[in-house]
């Protein structure tokens, strides 16, 4: 039901009045309202392999902890990737989130991943910076990976028990980042325990972050913890393979 029908109708008259222009370049109509045809595809992706996997995962020290990781595209400056995640972390466009999600959904198909049928999880944020965005960024991409996937997405196993350091703004190394978020996770009391979990985050960068959760995850007895991301600064070339 929609609980404010005069904002729809307000936003649908503005949607006449001023056709919704492509979120990255500004001057061309949209499809999906979000991203036009040429911004949507200056997105470099990233070839996903198994060996890919692996090696990001050893490089980074994180095969303990995580069985394989997805990135589907780089986070390179001159693409349409670092607009639209600021657009959507600091902007407050929350429909970029799901249009980001089908993107690295569509992409996540054509990989071997599902075939465990991982549950969604997105990384949590503090309750204090989820009431100071207003919305969890990466819940909104698990919606849009759902869309494509049908994976179960679940926003209640884990959550971030103390407020953290912004890793990228204080740009911290790899140590500090480590140590910035080492026990910020817990469990949910009274969570029940999938099988297979694939977390999910906007960025990963060195995957300190994301490992930690996993760490959490194996030891409530997680079988099989995934990590995916829409992007990584790192690209292809740290990946060790
Ligand atoms: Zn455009």
């Amino acid at each position: 039901m929609n609980r404010f029908p005069l904002w729809s109708t307000t936003r649908q008259i503005l949607h006449f009045v001023y056709p919704p222009c492509c979120l990255v370049c500004r001057n061309t109509r949209a499809r999906d309202r979000v991203v036009c045809r040429a911004c949507a595809e200056n997105m470099e992706a990233l070839q996903w392999s198994p060996e890919w996997s692996r090696g990001f995962l050893s490089h980074h020290s994180l095969e303990d902890v995580l069985d394989a990781v997805f990135i589907a595209f780089e986070y390179r400056p001159g693409t349409s990737v670092p607009t639209l995640v600021y657009d959507l972390k600091y902007r407050g466009l929350t429909i970029v989130g799901p249009w980001l999600g089908r993107r690295v959904g569509g992409r996540l198909a054509r990989t071997s991943l599902l075939e465990r049928e991982p549950v969604l999880v997105p990384v949590p944020l503090h309750v204090r910076k989820k009431r100071e965005r207003g919305y969890n960024q990466s819940f909104l991409i698990c919606r849009g990976m759902s869309e494509v996937t049908s994976l179960r997405v679940d926003e209640g196993l884990i959550f971030r028990n103390r407020y953290t350091r912004s890793q990228a703004a204080e740009q911290l190394n790899a140590a500090e980042r480590r140590r910035n978020v080492k026990d910020a996770f817990s469990l949910h009391p009274g969570a029940s325990v999938p099988p297979s979990v694939a977390l999910v985050d906007d960025i990963i960068t060195t995957g300190s972050t994301i490992g930690e959760c996993a760490r959490v995850l194996k030891e409530a007895g997680v079988k099989w913890v995934g990590a995916l991301a829409v992007a990584s600064p790192l690209g292809g070339d740290h990946a060790g393979v």
